[in-house]
C-alpha cells in the first residue's frame, strides 16, 4: 500500500459514508498481517497528515495486530514523531479494548438527514433546568419563528440566551425547511454556539448539522492576514481564475463535508482539517452549509450584499427561508455601519503612486495625482483642523478637471491595474486597487450617508453611513423572522429603529442574578461634564475611589470616558491596591496579562484596573468567578461633537425627530450600560458598580436602564460599600 492509497483508506475509515466505513473497517478487519505491516510502513513516507490519519484508523481498528504493529513502531522507528505517535495510540487501544465493527447508533442518525433529526427537535434543551427568564425568552423566540416575526430582546447576562435562542429556532426550522443563521461578531461566540449543538447532539442525539462559517481571508490557508478586504477578494480571484491556487483545484468536498456534519467542528479545526487534505476551506464551509441545519456566522455574511449574495447563492437558500439570530445585538449598528466606512488620505495617495513606478503605469500615476489636487483645491479655504461636508458631484467635478479619462473609466484603470500588481509575487497590498474601491463607493447614494472633506494639516475626505436601515431593512424584511438579543439592548425601540425592523416585539427580561448579590449607587456632586472639569473636580473624583478601594476586598474596575480623563484623575489618585492601567494600543496579549494579573491579586487583597470606556476592557471581556467585585463608572462617554455626530443627530431628527437621543445619549449610555455588565457574571458573583457623575440621575439618562436596576443615591458611597462586603445581606431598594 502507498501513501495516498493509506491515507485513503484510512480517511475513509474515519469520515467516509457508512458504506465507505464498513467497508474499510472490514479490510482492515480481516486483512492478513501484512496490510497492516504495510500500512505502518507507508507512515515511514508519508507527511504528518496522512500518519496522523493511520495512526487514528489503527486506534478504531484496535485490535491486537494494530497493538503488535504499533508497539514495534513505537520502539523501532526511525521518527521521533512516529514513536511519539504511536505509543499513544497504543496507550489509547489498551485502555479501551473496543473495536469498531459497525458505525454507531449515533453515528447512524447523521446519515437519515434533515427529517429524522427535526423530529427529533421538541426537548432538545442540552442542560438540566430552565433558568429563571431562560423559559419566558424560548418561548417568545417559538412564538416569533412560528409567527414569521421580529423579536429585540433585552436578555441579562446569565439567562444563557445562545441555547434559549437556538433549540426553539431549530425546533421550527427543522419542521418547516428553514435555516437557522446565528450571527455574531466575536470568534468566542462562535465558539459557544458550536459548542451548545455539540451539547445538543450528545445529549439528545439530535443529529443537528451545524456549520461555523468565518471569512474567506480569516480561512484562506495562504499568507494573507495583513490585507484589506477588497486586496484579497482581488487575490483570490486572480488565484482562481488563472488556476494557482492549489486548495481551490481540489474539489472533493465529499469527505471533509461528511466531517464536518459528524463532528460539529470549529471554524479553525475545519481550515486544519482542509489544508491538511488540501482544500479550500472557506469553499468547503460553504459546501458543507448547503445541508446544515444552523449555520454559525459574522453580521457582514448577510448584511454585506456582495456577501450575502454570494452565501445564499453558494449554499442553495434563499433569504425568506432564514431565521436570523443576532447576538451582541447592540453592536450591528455600527458592524454595519463600517461596512460602508471610505477615507482617502494624502498617505494613500502618496503610496499609490509610489507602487506604480514602472513607465507603463505613468497615465494612472498622473491620474492619481487629481485626487491629491482636486482635494487640495476644496480643501484650501479651509484652517487646519476643520471640517466640512462636500457633495459626491464637488470631488468629480474638481478631479474632472485633470483626469485624462472619465471618473467612471479612471475607477476601472485604479481596480484593473490594482489587481495585476497583487499578481506580482511577495505583493500582498496595493493603494491603487484601495484607490480604486473608495471612488466606486465615493459615487454612493447621498441620502442617510455623510461625505467629509476634512483639513488636518492634509486634506482627506471620507464617505459614511449614518443610517444603517438603509442596509439592513432588506435583510430583515426578507428573512422568515428575526430575533435580535443582547445584554444591553436597551432602549430597545432605538436598536428596532437603526436597523429598520417595523411592528417588531420589543421584550425585556428578568436577570436570573439575586437582586441582593449586586448593589447599584449613582454619585452626585461629582461630575465630567466639559464645564465642571478642572484639578478640584478630578481630586474629589480620585479621592472618592480611592475610599470605596479601601472597602473593597476584592478587585475593582474603573472605567473612564476617554484616556485624557483616566491620565488627569490618575495624577491625583492614592490607592493601596495594586495599579493595572489600560493603555492606548495593548496587544491581546497585553490585555490577557491584565486579566492574569487581576486573577493573581484577587485573593492577595485585590488590585484597581483603570481603563476606558467603549475599550475592549469595558466590553466583550468575560472578568469570570467574581474576577471583579466592584466596578466604577466615572463620567459619560459622551461623543465628541464632530461633524460627523452633528449630521447624525440631524439625520435622526429630520427621519425620526430622536437625534440626540440615537446619536448621542444613547450610544454612549451602551458603553455605560456594558462596562456595568463587567461585574456580576454568574449567579453566585456579588458586586458594586458605582456610577460617579450627577447626571446618571437625571431622567434623560436613568430612563436607559434596564427596569430591574434600583440605585442608591449616595455622596459617600464608600459607607454602602463597607456595609456590602461587611454584612453580607443586603436588600436592595424597591424604587
Ligand atoms: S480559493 Fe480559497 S484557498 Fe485559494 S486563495 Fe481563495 S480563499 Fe484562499
Amino acid at each position: 500500500m502507498n501513501p495516498e492509497e493509506t491515507d485513503l483508506l484510512c480517511r475513509n475509515l474515519k469520515y467516509g459514508t457508512v458504506e465507505e466505513r464498513q467497508s474499510a473497517a472490514k479490510l482492515l478487519e480481516n486483512a492478513e498481517p501484512f496490510v497492516i505491516s504495510d500500512l505502518i510502513k507507508a507512515l515511514d513516507d508519508a507527511d504528518y497528515g496522512v500518519i496522523k490519519n493511520a495512526m487514528e484508523s489503527l486506534s478504531i481498528i484496535g485490535d491486537f495486530r494494530a497493538v503488535d504493529a504499533l508497539s514495534k513502531v513505537a520502539k523501532e522507528s526511525d521518527s521521533a514523531l512516529i514513536r511519539k505517535l504511536a505509543a499513544k495510540v497504543v496507550q489509547e487501544i489498551e485502555k479501551r479494548d473496543v473495536g469498531v465493527k459497525e458505525p454507531k447508533e449515533t453515528e447512524k442518525k447523521h446519515t437519515t438527514g434533515k427529517t429524522d433529526a427535526a423530529k427529533k427537535t421538541e426537548g432538545i434543551f442540552p442542560f438540566d433546568e430552565v433558568r429563571a427568564g431562560q423559559r419566558e425568552f424560548m418561548e417568545d423566540v417559538g412564538k416569533i419563528v412560528e409567527s414569521g416575526g421580529h423579536l429585540v430582546a433585552h436578555v441579562p447576562t446569565g439567562i444563557g440566551k445562545t441555547a434559549a435562542a437556538i433549540v426553539p429556532a431549530l425546533g421550527f426550522s427543522m419542521n418547516n425547511e428553514k435555516t437557522v443563521f446565528f450571527l455574531t461578531s466575536k470568534m468566542s461566540q462562535h465558539k459557544i454556539a458550536i459548542e451548545t449543538i455539540k451539547k445538543i447532539n450528545k445529549r439528545h442525539n439530535a443529529g443537528i448539522f451545524a456549520v461555523d462559517l468565518i471569512g474567506r481571508q480569516a480561512m484562506c490557508p495562504h499568507d494573507v492576514g495583513d490585507l484589506y478586504s477588497w486586496e484579497f477578494m482581488l487575490l483570490c480571484k486572480a488565484r482562481r481564475e488563472e488556476g494557482s491556487c492549489k486548495y481551490f483545484k481540489n474539489k472533493h468536498y465529499g469527505q471533509m463535508v461528511e466531517m464536518i456534519k459528524r463532528q460539529t467542528l470549529h471554524a479553525e479545526e475545519i481550515k486544519k482539517e482542509c489544508m491538511q487534505s488540501c482544500i479550500c476551506p472557506y469553499d468547503t464551509t460553504l459546501e458543507a452549509a448547503k445541508q446544515a441545519d444552523i449555520v454559525i456566522a459574522d453580521y457582514y455574511h448577510l448584511f454585506s450584499q456582495d456577501i450575502r449574495k454570494n452565501v445564499l447563492h453558494k449554499t442553495g437558500k434563499e433569504i425568506e427561508d432564514l431565521i436570523i439570530i443576532v447576538d451582541e445585538a447592540h453592536n450591528l449598528p455600527d458592524r454595519v455601519r463600517n461596512l460602508l466606512d471610505y477615507t482617502i488620505t494624502d498617505y494613500i495617495i502618496k503610496q499609490a503612486v509610489s507602487e506604480l513606478q514602472a513607465p507603463a503605469y505613468a497615465p494612472v500615476r498622473s491620474d492619481i495625482r487629481a485626487i491629491s489636487l482636486a482635494m487640495k483645491s476644496l480643501a484650501k479655504d479651509m484652517k487646519a483642523g476643520e471640517e466640512r461636508r462636500i457633495t459626491k458631484e464637488e470631488l468629480k467635478r474638481e478631479m474632472d478637471k485633470n483626469l485624462s479619462v472619465d471618473y467612471d473609466k479612471f475607477v476601472k484603470v485604479l481596480k484593473k491595474t490594482g489587481k495585476k500588481l497583487l499578481e506580482e509575487k511577495d505583493r500582498h497590498r496595493s493603494y491603487a486597487a484601495d484607490l480604486g474601491e473608495i471612488l466606486r463607493a465615493w459615487d454612493g447614494p447621498d441620502t442617510g450617508t455623510v461625505r467629509i472633506l476634512q483639513n488636518m494639516g492634509a486634506p482627506s475626505i471620507s464617505y459614511k453611513i449614518l443610517d444603517p436601515s438603509l442596509i439592513a431593512r432588506e435583510v430583515f424584511d426578507g428573512a422568515h423572522a428575526s430575533v435580535m438579543m443582547s445584554g444591553t439592548l436597551t432602549p430597545m425601540q432605538m436598536y428596532a429603529d437603526l436597523m429598520g425592523i417595523t411592528g417588531a416585539k420589543l421584550a425585556e427580561y428578568q436577570s436570573p442574578f439575586p437582586p441582593e448579590n449586586r448593589m447599584l449607587i449613582i454619585v452626585p456632586g461629582v461630575t465630567t461634564k466639559f464645564t465642571s472639569r478642572g484639578d478640584e473636580m478630578f481630586r474629589k473624583i480620585a479621592k472618592s475611589i480611592g475610599d470605596i478601594s479601601e472597602n473593597v476586598p476584592g478587585n475593582i474596575a474603573v472605567f473612564f470616558p476617554s484616556y485624557y480623563l483616566m491620565n488627569e484623575v490618575l495624577n491625583g489618585i492614592g490607592v493601596e491596591k495594586q495599579a493595572l492601567v489600560e493603555e492606548r494600543g495593548m496587544t491581546k496579549e497585553m490585555k490577557t496579562g491584565l486579566l492574569n494579573s487581576l486573577a493573581d491579586a484577587k485573593e492577595k487583597g485585590g488590585a484597581v484596573l483603570f481603563g476606558v470606556l467603549g475599550g475592549s476592557m469595558s466590553e466583550g471581556t468575560d472578568y469570570a468567578d467574581n474576577l471583579l467585585e466592584c466596578v466604577i463608572v466615572v463620567g459619560i462617554p459622551l461623543a465628541k461633537p464632530t461633524l460627523e455626530v452633528d449630521c447624525l443627530i440631524e439625520y435622526y431628527d429630520k427621519k425620526l425627530g430622536r437625534g440626540r437621543d440615537y446619536g448621542y445619549v444613547f450610544p454612549a449610555m451602551n458603553n455605560v450600560l456594558q462596562a456595568m455588565g463587567r461585574c456580576i457574571r454568574s449567579e453566585t458573583d456579588r458586586g458594586v458598580i458605582v456610577l460617579m457623575d450627577e447626571r446618571f440621575k437625571w431622567q434623560n439618562y436613568m430612563r436607559c436602564f434596564p427596569k430591574d436596576y434600583k440605585f442608591i443615591l449616595s455622596e459617600k458611597p464608600e459607607e454602602h460599600v463597607k456595609r456590602f462586603f461587611g454584612q453580607g445581606n443586603y436588600k436592595p431598594p424597591t424604587q
